[in-house]
């Protein structure tokens, strides 16, 4: 019976299995191998390790928790949780099963990229959406934003002041004359006609949409969606925000007691949506396992 089990060793999850880990507080860390910046070269804003690839990050830490007697990781898929506060019993992909008094979910999202032609291929290498992650390599080059106006005209005043020029071309139905007059006041060039496929060339990316090319340093989704990666919040049968994402307290309390969550699949009600980051989400991991040391000690007393 460990003291927790943390699903996923994403940042969230690596911080929390050290926390605990460094309390002595006995930890299965468990990792499928799926990271949402898996595709990533270099990750940003993040102090100490601007532009550190997010493999060696990954493979410090776990190195850093070999130095933990009470921290177990192992590669392998979980499967499904189920039980109680006190006794959780995890099911893994090698029909093993794990004990834990209480379980951290740091499964992370998956990006639902909208459907274009090459754009998986260059998702995090060419194309991005976080600003604070991938903005600033973008300085004094040129950009397309592909998607729809709202999210577009937010990444206009993010970037703008970044970027020599911005074209923002639509993703599915053109802009309406409304539309295009709003994104125009703001500087950027406006394409008549819907992104159909992206490609990388040595230098950017060549966007094509059905009436022009743009070649451009880099591409900014400005649409699509982000779901959970895992089932264990619809099994659990957790309460869920507005934004897909599994609602928490300040330390990591889902609406089951002894289910704590940490990272981009949560946030707290005041947010409008999970902060996705890699100190953000180290941090929800901390804070997690600070939420769990606090109730044993409250169990031991
Ligand atoms: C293109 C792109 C670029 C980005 N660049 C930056 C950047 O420069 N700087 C920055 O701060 N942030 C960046 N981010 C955001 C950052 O990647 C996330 O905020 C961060 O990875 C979230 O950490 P996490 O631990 O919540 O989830 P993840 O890192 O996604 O980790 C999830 C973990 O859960 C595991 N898992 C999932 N399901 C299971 C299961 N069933 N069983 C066992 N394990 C499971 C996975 O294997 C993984 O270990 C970027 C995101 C994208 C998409």
């Amino acid at each position: 019976m460990y003291d927790a089990i943390v699903i996923g060793a994403g940042p969230a999850g690596l911080q929390a299995a050290l926390t605990l880990g460094r309390m002595h507080r006995s930890v299965l860390l468990l990792d499928s191998g799926e990271y949402r910046n898996g595709t990533v070269l270099h990750m940003h804003n993040v102090v100490a390790n601007d532009g550190t690839p997010p493999a060696e990050f990954r493979a410090t830490a776990r190195t850093q928790l070999g130095a933990y007697d009470d921290v177990e990781i192992r590669d392998v898929r979980a499967e499904s949780v189920s039980g109680g506060e006190g006794d959780f019993t995890v099911t893994l992909a090698d029909r093993s099963t794990a004990s834990g008094r209480n379980v951290i979910l740091a499964t992370g999202v998956v990006d639902d990229l909208p459907e274009i032609a090459g754009l998986a291929e260059l998702w995090g290498t060419r194309a991005f959406s976080c600003p604070f992650c991938d903005g600033h390599e973008h300085a004094g080059k040129p950009i397309a934003v592909l998607g729809g106006a709202a999210r577009a005209e937010h990444l206009i005043g993010m970037l703008g002041r970044i970027v020599s020029e911005i074209s923002v071309i639509p993703v599915g139905a053109a802009f309406t004359t409304e539309e295009v007059v709003s994104l125009e006041a703001r500087g950027a060039r406006v394409s008549g006609s819907a992104v159909v496929a992206v490609s990388a060339t040595d230098a950017g990316v060549v966007v094509r949409a059905a009436d022009a090319e743009h070649t451009v340093a880099g591409v900014f989704v400005a649409s699509g969606t982000m779901r959970q990666r895992a089932p264990f919040a619809a099994q659990l049968d957790l309460r869920m925000l507005e934004s897909g994402a599994i609602e928490i307290d300040d330390f990591g309390r889902t609406s089951a007691p002894g289910v704590f969550a940490a990272g981009d699949l949560a946030h707290r009600a005041t947010l409008p949506g999970p902060m996705a980051a890699v100190m953000l989400a180290a941090t929800a991991g901390q804070l997690a396992a600070v939420g769990i040391i606090q109730s044993l000690l409250a169990a031991e007393h």
